[in-house]
């Protein structure tokens, strides 16, 4: 197998992290996003839910709070400064209009090159995925193309959108990684401490691997695939370049012509 290649250096300049909850970007993810930014690459996060359900022990008005709070200060350790939030339901995250059309908002506003979200497959290297999750990442992809099409949700010219197309769809944790991100060095670094501001939400979680080992290993194991000590595998989808098959399905036009 020929190494997963690296995303072109001039693919993208700014990117919108779309995910459930606080904590999904930093499983690794957000080591590529520190990357980024080093290079100067605007990032934007946008949670869809402030994960209020995630913590058995408190009520969740509480958890709100706190884990609002440690993503901003996960957001801070990758330098990225722009952290929205959906306030839709944690645990119960609907795909539908209200959403798509919701994050469809934010897309038009932000204006990214690319949007990055998580895996939407039932099965994934972690496991079982989780509905918000797979949620998240549908709706993701389908508020990609609501935003460029002036005639879904009307009411967003209404609020002065235009539409806005996003070139490249990245995803992370697809078990069919197309492309890699090197995070040797100073973006691993970071990457582990922005899993680090999620101190409290994690000490709630009986067993959690320390972020350190969890992360460097997640890097490493990826990395082998990219052929460096740490990567980020992600699969990414080129939405501006026609699709492999239609150019096959011209050559295949031509070969039977006259
Ligand atoms: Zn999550």
């Amino acid at each position: 197998m020929p190494p997963v290649p690296p995303l072109p250096d001039d693919a993208f300049g700014r990117v919108l992290c779309v995910v459930a909850h606080p904590d999904d970007v930093e499983y690794g993810t957000s080591s590529a996003v520190a990357a980024w930014t080093a290079r100067g690459i605007d990032v934007a996060y946008l949670l869809l839910t402030r994960g209020e359900a995630g913590m058995d022990a408190l009520r969740p008005e509480e958890t709100a709070r706190l884990r609002t709070a440690e993503q901003l200060a996960a957001a801070e350790a990758v330098g990225v400064t722009e952290v929205r939030f959906l306030d839709h339901p944690d645990g119960v995250l609907e795909h539908g209009p209200a959403l798509r059309r919701d994050i469809a908002r934010v897309i038009r506003e932000h204006r990214p090159d690319a949007l990055l979200v998580g895996t939407w497959e039932i099965e994934f290297a972690a496991g079982l995925n989780q509905a918000d999750h797979r949620v998240a990442g549908l709706a993701g992809l389908d508020a990609l193309r609501d935003a460029g099409n002036r005639w879904v949700f009307p009411e967003l010219l209404d609020e002065g959108l235009e539409p806005w197309a996003v070139r490249w769809l990245l995803s992370s944790g697809d078990p069919r990684p197309t492309h890699g991100v090197d995070v040797t060095g100073e973006a691993l670094e970071r990457g582990i401490a922005s899993l680090e501001a999620h101190g409290q939400y994690l000490a709630g979680i009986p067993g959690h691997p320390p972020p350190r080992p969890m992360i460097t290993g997640i890097t490493a194991l990826q990395g082998r695939a990219m052929g460096v000590p740490h990567a980020v595998l992600l699969r990414a989808w080129d939405l501006f370049a026609p699709p492999p098959i239609a150019q096959e399905a011209m050559a295949a036009a031509a070969g039977t012509a006259g």
